[in-house]
């Protein structure tokens, strides 16, 4: 069946047509420029930008992909989690297409949709396999089983991954958002330089949360040592800065998940998520990975990011399994549980 994803819980509108496993196209257009000088999203602009950007990214998609919207044979939708205005412009654009086509409608999590998209890239996912998916929102460690069904290992108690590097990118005085520019002043820095601290990796931490995570006490770290530099009259290596920030994060991150493969049991681990485009987090987790003999599965950059093609593989995947259509009139859901993988 042909599937029509659309993606709208945050900035991106991502519009996607999926078949089976293959992509057949994915259009997205995206008023991150508009945020930027806000310094974080503005629900408001991006659901106007949303609302403008539908149809033309629809009908893009359609051509580029030389279907009509009489091809299509599901329609696909973010349910949530996510802002709840631009969720609703997606989730509107759906219903509409799902009654004038007559078609199905499955309204499906974003959060899973960062893990699935691999399986456009990587083929189908094993029966078993962990997800770390880091982004803006998340930094959350899945087992799924059967592609479609998750269940939580453990999640961040305070700032996402991607959240942790726009707030230490803030500090630095970097654009927003900081991640993508901590990541390339980070090529060049000496990751060693400056050891910031490992949140939650400590023994008797470990017993009680074995694979959550924490970064504000680090992004706290990084902020203090920053006004030291600052107080001393000393200029800060904004480089190694970066380089040793972002080597706390990978490092942690990358620990705790294997750890969390070696205890379940599983071979397959797979990154997604917009922070998944972070090149350290890429680098270390292909070396650890490498040598403790798991399988990494990490799909390219435009894939991590916010896409339409995340939502119209994970609705490939539950048209395959069957899974009952979500109501016509289905809600939308800001804080959707990442275990709910359909309304
Ligand atoms: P969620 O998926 O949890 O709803 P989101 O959709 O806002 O959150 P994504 O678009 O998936 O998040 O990811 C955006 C985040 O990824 C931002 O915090 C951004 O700074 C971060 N990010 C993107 N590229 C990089 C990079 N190369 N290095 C570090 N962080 C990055
Ligand atoms: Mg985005
Ligand atoms: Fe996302």
């Amino acid at each position: 069946p042909l599937v029509l994803g659309i993606e709208t819980s945050c900035d991106e509108t991502g519009v996607a047509l999926v078949r089976g496993h293959e992509l057949l196209v994915d259009a997205v257009a995206s008023s991150v420029d508009e945020h930027a000088r806000f310094g974080g999203i503005i629900p408001e602009i991006a659901s106007r930008a949303h609302l403008e950007a539908m149809v033309p990214t629809i009908e893009r998609a359609l051509t580029t992909a030389g279907v009509t919207l009489g091809d299509v044979d599901a329609v696909a939708v973010t349910a949530g989690p996510g802002l709840v205005g631009p969720l609703t412009i997606g989730a509107a654009a759906a219903k509409a297409l799902a009654i004038g086509l007559d078609r199905p409608l499955y309204g499906v999590n974003h959060v899973i949709g960062h893990a699935v998209v691999d399986e456009l890239v990587d083929g189908p996912f094993p029966e078993r396999v962990l997800a770390l998916v880091v982004s803006g929102g998340h930094s959350s460690l899945l087992r799924i089983d059967g592609t479609v069904h998750v269940t939580e290992l453990g999640s961040t108690l305070d700032d996402a991954a991607g959240e942790a590097f726009d707030k230490v990118g803030r500090l630095l005085g970097l654009p927003y958002p900081g991640g993508p520019h901590i990541d390339r002043l980070a090529r060049t820095g000496d990751p060693d330089a400056i050891r910031f601290p490992r949140g939650l990796t400590a023994p008797k931490d470990q017993a009680k949360h074995a694979t959550d995570f924490s970064f504000s006490g680090l992004k706290t770290a990084v902020a203090r040592w920053v006004e030291a530099r600052q107080d001393a009259g000393e200029p800060v290596p904004l480089e190694d800065v970066a380089a040793s920030f972002a080597a706390a994060v990978a490092d942690v991150l990358t620990a705790k998940t294997i750890a969390a493969c070696r205890r379940e049991g599983v071979s397959t681990l797979v990154v997604g998520g917009g922070f998944s485009a972070n090149s350290q987090l890429r680098e270390m987790a292909a070396e650890r990975c490498a040598a403790a003999g798991i399988e990494l599965r990490i799909p390219p950059i435009r894939y991590c990011t916010d896409n339409g093609a995340m939502i119209a593989a994970l609705g490939s995947a539950v048209v395959r399994r069957g899974m009952r259509p979500s109501p016509l009139d289905l809600p939308v859901d800001s804080s959707m549980p990442l275990t709910q993988v359909l309304v």
